[in-house]
């Protein structure tokens, strides 16, 4: 697969496709950034223009693709917030934890709608 292919796939914004690495059950993507903006703070949501303290990657889970598992290698930096001094991981908008945000989307929906089956056999509650 092409890596501009990957990119125009995974729809990230200022992040692209560096390498992907194809398993039996899973399809490994490492991402890069493409502009080098500033770090946004996970304590306090700031641009704080501070120089990067240290580097780190972080390994999420997004969306299946024909049934592989699709887990992204992302880049995150880390600054000292001048809120608390504190070291602090970038925050990246389209990361919830350990998945991608439409990753959790779906789990949610699907877990929505199980929970709408199950109230459905207790009828009481509706008749109220
Ligand atoms: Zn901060």
């Amino acid at each position: 697969m092409q890596m501009d292919t990957i990119t125009e796939l995974l729809e990230l914004q200022n992040y692209k496709a560096a390498a992907a690495i194809k398993t039996e059950d899973c399809l490994y993507v490492i991402l890069e950034r493409i502009e080098d903006v500033p770090p946004v703070c996970s304590g306090c949501g700031k641009v704080h223009g501070t120089s990067v303290h240290s580097g780190d990657v972080v390994t999420v889970e997004d969306l299946r693709i024909l049934d592989k598992r699709v887990f992204l290698t992302v880049p995150k930096r880390k600054v000292r917030c001048v809120e608390d001094h504190t070291i602090r991981v970038e925050e990246i908008p389209w990361i919830r934890g350990r998945v991608t945000d439409r990753f959790a989307e779906q789990v949610y929906r699907l877990t929505s709608i199980t929970g709408e089956t199950q109230s459905d056999s207790g009828t009481e509650a509706n008749e109220r």
